[in-house]
């Protein structure tokens, strides 16, 4: 290789260099931009300071923002994803005190939603990514990359149903199909429902039921509850409730528009071979998921992940940190008793700054 020839390689190899220098810049700077989610884009992210910061828009943080405002606490309700909460994906709603006619889940929580706006709350469309109750004031962080101070936080963010994630379940859900007994049971009095499930929550929802139905029949994959002794003793007591062990339910069989419930597909755990129950309504018990995952190793949480509270109070371990509504209550699980608390977590943090 002549030097003249050395020098143009080096500067060959120096220019490859630069410009592979240049690619991997613009590539960090186009994936960086990339994964800044939309709302972040150009924006200006904001510092909100409130006296009580409330997270979630179901009955318990509308109720809790409604007390709070009225004690001129300048509440700020951080919505979620769900804005609404789960009343939102409901139909009738018959239990709720105030209302002789039964009335629609979306719009009652609607109406608290202006009511809560009316005496003064600031809503904010944002859902909460990370908390830091280490001190106080606390710090949440919303997915819009918008801070929310709170001198008082009330926790509001409810619990999830599972359900069981098959195609025909979401087609017929609330038309026969439901994960809330206490909610739903009425509407199938004198008729055939099935209960899926082999918990506490199952062997509860199916002894409900056995008051309101004429049939109720327990779906279970095992050959043995998991439920407590004495709620299997009351269970096998019931003329009206049987059992149909090892076995899952396939398919929610049904007729279409509008879509109405008339059985289920089961398969037998044990032989895969298929059967066909019919029922008017089946309620799925297979437990339900706090929205608390955010809490972890900050708030003292038991064992299936709900907010402990003191007894006959909203307070947790945390001066100054309150729970309402589902998130804390893995007994009843209602609108009213989630408003309920949401007024004591209002009344309890006005208490607390005094
Ligand atoms: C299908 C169905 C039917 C029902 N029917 C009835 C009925 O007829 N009568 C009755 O009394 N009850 C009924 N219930 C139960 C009732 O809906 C609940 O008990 C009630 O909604 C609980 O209220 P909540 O405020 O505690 O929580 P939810 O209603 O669960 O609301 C939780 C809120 O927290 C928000 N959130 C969650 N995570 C975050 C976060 N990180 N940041 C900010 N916000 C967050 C969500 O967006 C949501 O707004 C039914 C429930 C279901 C699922």
């Amino acid at each position: 290789m002549t030097i003249e020839s050395a020098e143009q390689n080096k500067k060959v190899s120096g220019n490859v260099k630069t410009h592979v220098i240049y690619q991997y810049v613009m590539l960090l700077l186009i994936t960086t931009t990339l994964f800044i989610p939309p709302q972040k884009k150009g924006k200006i992210m904001t510092t909100y300071h409130t006296k009580a910061l409330i997270l979630g828009s179901g009955p318990a943080g509308y109720s809790a923002a409604i007390y709070a405002a009225r004690a001129s606490m300048k509440p700020i309700l951080v919505s979620g994803m769900q804005p609404g909460g789960q009343l939102t994906i409901t139909t009738d709603v018959e239990n709720y005190p105030g209302f002789a006619d039964p009335i629609q889940g979306p719009w009652l929580v609607e109406q608290m939603e202006k009511q809560a706006v009316h005496v003064g709350t600031d809503i904010k469309p944002d859902y909460i990514v990370s908390v830091d109750l280490s001190k106080r004031p606390f710090v949440c962080v919303g997915e819009s990359g918008d801070t929310y101070i709170g001198e008082t936080l009330i926790i509001c963010t409810g619990a999830s149903a599972r359900w069981l994630g098959i195609p025909s379940e979401e087609k017929f859900k609330n038309f026969g199909v439901s994960a809330c007994a206490t909610c739903d049971g009425f509407f199938f009095r004198g008729k055939e429902v099935a209960v899926l499930g082999g918990g506490n929550s199952a062997v509860e929802e199916a002894l409900f039921l056995s008051n309101l139905a004429a049939k109720v029949t327990i779906v279970h994959r095992r050959n043995e509850f998991r439920a407590e002794k004495i709620l299997q003793e009351r269970l096998f007591a019931k003329p009206n409730i049987s059992v149909i062990w090892d076995s899952a339910i396939e398919e929610f069989l049904g007729t279409d528009n509008p879509p109405s419930l008339t059985g289920i597909k089961l398969r037998s755990t044990k032989t895969n071979e298929f059967s066909e129950l019919k029922v008017d309504g089946a309620f799925i018990a297979i437990g339900h998921t706090p929205n608390t995952e955010l809490f972890k190793g900050q708030l003292d949480l038991d064992a299936a992940g709900y907010i402990i509270t003191a007894p006959d109070s909203t307070t947790t371990n945390i001066k100054g940190v309150f729970a309402a509504g589902d998130v804390q209550d893995h007994v009843f699980r209602q609108a009213v008793t989630a408003a309920g608390t949401g007024c004591m977590a209002a009344l309890e943090a006005e208490r607390f700054l005094g």
